[in-house]
């Protein structure tokens, strides 16, 4: 036997927040709650907390992610999770097919495994995961994907769920924060009976949602180290070795098909209505709700845990009596599509409604659910609800709408305003994924297009073999740059693309919650890494032009940009490197200056340009109306004293004060 975990605690075993151990990030976490050994005891808990539960209940012994929202936080738990479970190798990877590599890998050689992402990030995993049906599984597989319907926090809502189509994974949908637990627990052992990667789908409202949670039992002895054995039948996918593991996942999935009813995934609601609904994840809840209000309460439900494969007996069965069914899911109607065809080999003709009623795009919900399917079936919302909405419409209708915008003291503001002044906006931008997404809203407006990781090199790289007589500058960030931007940039150097790029390296995946990225040096858990060396990787790539600038000093960033501008031939690299200032903010309050700082506005010499109050657009300078005039401030409270306000004031009228501590450890 290989060397072994034993967990003989009850709770975790020490007072100390595992996050309180110099981590820049979230310091304010309650005691992990996720770590004891309660069998019972209920919590509340967020969807994506659940599903850690569930991998920690599996005896999981291996965990990658690239972060993206809304899954973000099963990473950053299992991170913080890393003093109580120490046999669980948890880690950040580059991007998702790093990510699915790994968590492959780490099941071969017999452990179980979990491998997270957001929905678009199966789009870099896929390649992995259709591989990893072919070759199966020795210890289980649990693909995890946060999906977002309404691209609440993503440039695109597509539906992973038709990848089950052609890659023949198996879909489990949990409708609860519980089923996000128990179907992940689950999910390990179906995988490893089936012998295939299985993949939990779950949308953001279920992710996000914080919910009642009944914790399981934690494994007390679980394997440390597996042992990988060849198998060249399976793991040599080749010619007709390749053939034989393809029609190896079908089988498998027909196998699964086979016994899905009786697996407990799935639910039928009994009713005695000649309309019948089915429905699965988080819209099952709203259909319920829907139907409560809509007084329909005799209609059958089949609430559908695991969406892929679709038994037809059990279809037929649930349709068996029926006059029309009508399908509540979100998108592309992937549930839909399926039991069409499973009715239509069953011979069975009765109206089946799903997309005709429901949008195909944006988020189901409550309201919109309730909505469609009133009309649908001729029933009126009760009086009180027609009401409450009337007057929901009333009261948000003149709320102004809010725009985001870069926080105080982001060094993306800094450079932003600085390419702006380079160029007074007379490039191309080539834009990208990240923070500095926002440069597309004013009062910067430098963003030509975003669509998934790495457009703006590689469009631009494309673009450039193909028109003349205009600049481009393309923008990512240091995650994106190590995600899939690598490649893109060592192609556009050997094609001898002329652009300006620039890397905004602000040491974390800020975006999604502050996960590090292969620049930053400290780990969640407070450990330390080792960043990687971005000049010494970009020479080695053939970047000749390398100019490294602080943001915040506006002067040399401007400067900088506009000498990359004037190069003209090749690719020419800018690095703006600061720390994003939520972050750096944590590091200071953690360890404070021996100096205090303040940023005032002289309002004697301030000739009210607006270059600081609308060019830069930091919200910490403020505009106060004194009878017919007025003036402009810094807030003290919200400057983060960045500085970069004070370096493009063309007045000097933003002056600095510093003031000695005498006392330092009383400033914490
Ligand atoms: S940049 Fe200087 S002069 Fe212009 S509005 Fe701001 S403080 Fe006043
Ligand atoms: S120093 Fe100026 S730009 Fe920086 S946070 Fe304060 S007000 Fe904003």
């Amino acid at each position: 036997m290989g060397k072994r975990w034993k967990n003989s605690r009850t709770s975790p075993s020490s007072s100390k927040k595992s996050s309180d151990v110099g981590y820049p990030g979230k310091t304010d976490a309650p005691m992990n709650q996720l770590a004891e050994n309660t069998p019972g005891k209920v919590i509340l808990a967020m969807g994506n907390e659940a599903v850690v539960r569930g991998g920690l209940e599996a005896g999981l012994g291996y965990f990658s992610t690239y972060p993206g929202t809304p899954a973000s936080e099963i990473g950053v738990e299992y991170m913080k999770l890393r003093a109580e479970f120490p046999h669980i190798h948890a880690e950040f990877s580059v991007n998702e097919h790093v990510a699915a590599h790994g968590a492959q890998g780490a099941s071969w050689a017999g452990i179980r495994s979990m491998v997270t992402m957001k929905h678009v990030g199966m789009n870099v995993a896929a390649e992995v995961l259709h591989f990893a049906g072919y070759t199966g599984v020795k210890a289980g597989f649990l693909v995890v994907v946060g999906s977002d319907p309404g691209a609440t926090s993503s440039t695109s809502e597509q539906d992973d769920r038709w990848y089950s189509l052609h890659t023949h994974l198996p879909m489990l949908e949990p409708a609860s924060i519980q089923e996000a637990k128990d179907f992940t627990l689950r999910a390990f052992a179906l995988s490893e009976k089936y012998n295939v990667p299985v993949v939990l789908n779950a949308p953001s409202k279920l992710c996000h949602n914080i919910g009642s949670l009944a914790l399981g039992s934690l494994p007390t002895d679980v394997a440390v180290k597996g042992r990988f054995e060849r198998n060249p039948v399976r793991y040599i996918n080749l010619f007709a070795g390749s053939v034989a593991n393809h029609r190896r996942v079908i089988e498998s999935a027909a196998a699964l098909q086979a016994t899905a009813p009786s697996l407990g995934f799935n639910r039928v609601f009994p009713g005695t209505g000649k309309t019948g609904f089915i429905s699965s994840s988080i819209n099952f809840q709203y259909l319920m709700e829907s139907l409560a209000l809509l007084g329909v309460t005799d209609a059958p439900v089949l609430k559908l845990g695991l969406t892929f494969p679709i038994n037809a007996d059990e279809v037929a069965s649930f349709a068996n009596g029926l006059e029309r069914i009508i399908i509540v899911e979100d998108l592309e109607g992937f549930v839909e599509f399926q039991v069409k065809r499973l009715l239509y080999d069953r011979n069975v003709r009765i109206p089946i409604r799903g997309k005709e009623i429901f949008p195909a795009y944006g988020e189901l919900d409550p309201d919109v659910i309730s909505d469609l399917l009133g009309r649908e079936l001729s029933k009126p919302l009760p009086a009180r609800i027609g009401r409450a909405r009337e007057l929901s419409g009333k009261l948000t209708k003149d709320l102004p709408p809010r725009q985001g915008a870069f926080c105080i003291g982001c060094p993306h503001r800094a450079t932003l305003y600085s390419i702006v002044k380079a160029t007074d906006r007379k490039v191309i931008f080539a834009g990208d994924i990240g923070c500095y997404t926002l440069s597309c809203l004013p009062p910067f407006r430098a963003f030509d297009w975003v669509t998934c990781m790495n457009c703006g090199v590689g469009i631009a790289q494309g673009m450039l073999q193909k028109i003349e007589g205009e600049d481009v500058i393309a923008y990512v960030g240091d995650s994106t740059f190590f995600h899939s931007g690598i490649p893109g940039l060592i192609n556009a150097v050997q094609q001898n693309a002329d652009m300006v790029l620039v890397i905004l390296d602000n040491k974390w995946v800020a975006m999604t919650g502050h996960q590090p990225s292969p620049t930053t040096d400290v780990a969640i858990d407070g450990s330390k890494m080792k960043p990687v060396d971005l000049k010494g990787l970009l020479k080695s790539i053939g970047v000749s032009y390398v100019r490294t600038v602080n943001p915040f000093n506006i002067k040399a960033s401007t400067a900088a940009v506009k000498d990359a501008l004037r190069v003209k031939k090749g690719v020419r690299v800018v690095i703006a490197e600061q720390e994003c200032a939520l972050q750096h903010g944590r590091r200071v309050a953690r360890n404070p200056y021996d100096f205090e700082e303040y940023h005032q506005i002289d309002p004697g010499r301030c000739q009210k340009c607006n270059e600081c109050y609308i060019e830069l657009g930091c919200p910490a300078i403020r505009r106060k109306d004194s009878g017919a005039d007025y003036y402009y401030y810094i807030e003290e409270t919200a400057c983060l004293d960045c500085g970069a306000c004070r370096d493009l004031c063309p007045n000097g009228a933003i002056v600095r004060t510093e003031i000695r501590r005498m006392n330092k450890a009383a400033a914490k």
